[in-house]
């Protein structure tokens, strides 16, 4: 088993290219200690950025992601979101703390903006620096900012310190690839893709099921290795199940040679235009 490749974020500070999602967790308590373990064989076999927010669970995934990390904190990259309505200087610093409560840390590695809402971007970038000061956040980030949106945020002051843009990025979902990645690239912006398997729809389609089986892996190995051979992209592929993690973990290993690359290409064409960011 090689390691996991990483990635470099524009502060030099290089993290893990595979992680670990945890939307739909810690919305059960009977499903909590299960998670918590999940999270834990990721972060052993390397994919230690784990990706949360205050969105999942109501607070519960960061709970998790609190006792799975507890211990071994300094081996975590720790990714949070907060909510639109939380983006005002105000409600931001309340609910960075909260997060970090759930969490129990006192820094976040990073902290996203989870999709745009109604304040505007200055204030908010104001309260994310002021954040990074006190200590509180590491850096900060955004998810789902397309194109236009990615544009105005770069202009306001402090702006150009986003590191990351989390967006719905897979096989089946090559729309960033247009415009919106070439973005990040020139900028150093890394591009953090959520849904790998498209919440398990990829695993579903033919196509890729008959390239996965030809060359003897899993259909969600060939769609995270697809992702995370790009030096600029991090995939988090969400999994409790952990056959599903040690799964995803080989993805990091497997190499797609320029014919199965070729192939994807024609069954998942890249796009042609520049498309809307979808999101879920
Ligand atoms: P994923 O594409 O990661 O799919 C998760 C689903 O696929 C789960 O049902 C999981 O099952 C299953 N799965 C995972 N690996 C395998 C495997 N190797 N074989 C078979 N099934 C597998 O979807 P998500 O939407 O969860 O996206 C990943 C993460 O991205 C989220 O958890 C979240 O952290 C983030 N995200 C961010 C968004 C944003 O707006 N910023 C929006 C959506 C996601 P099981 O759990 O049973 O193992």
């Amino acid at each position: 088993m090689k390691g996991i490749p990483s990635c470099r974020l524009p502060d030099g500070t290089t993290v893990a290219r595979l992680g670990i999602g945890t939307w739909h967790m810690g919305e059960n308590r009977s499903a909590r200690a299960a998670e918590v373990a999940a999270v834990r064989l990721a972060i052993d076999l390397g994919m230690t950025l784990v990706d949360t927010a205050e969105m999942y669970g109501d607070g519960g995934a960061e709970e998790v992601v609190g006792e799975a990390i507890r211990g071994q904190r300094e081996r975590v990259f720790v990714v949070s979101k907060f909510y639109p309505h939380h983006a005002s200087r105000k409600k931001l610093l309340a609910a960075c703390d909260a997060t970090r409560t759930r969490l129990d840390i006192d820094t976040l590695d990073l902290y996203l903006y989870h999709w745009r809402g109604n304040v505007q971007l200055a204030e908010t970038v104001d309260a994310l620096e002021s954040l990074v000061a006190a200590g509180a956040v590491a850096r900060w980030g955004v998810s789902n900012f397309d194109v236009d949106d990615m544009s105005e945020l770069l202009a306001v002051p402090g702006g150009g310190n986003v590191a990351v843009n989390q967006v719905l990025y897979n096989l089946d979902r090559r729309g960033p690839e247009f415009e919106l990645m070439p973005l990040h690239a020139s900028r150093g912006i890394a591009t953090m893709a959520y849904s790998p398997v498209d919440e398990g729809r990829l695993l579903r389609h033919k196509g890729l099921a008959a390239i996965a089986s030809r060359i003897g892996v899993s259909a969600a190995q060939v769609a995270i290795a697809w992702l995370v051979r790009r030096p600029d992209v991090i995939a988090i592929p969400k999994a409790v199940d952990p056959a599903h993690v040690h799964d995803n973990r080989a993805a990091a290993d497997l190499v797609l040679d320029e014919a199965t690359l070729a192939e994807l290409d024609r069954l998942f064409a890249p796009p042609s235009r520049r498309q809307p960011l979808e999101m879920i």
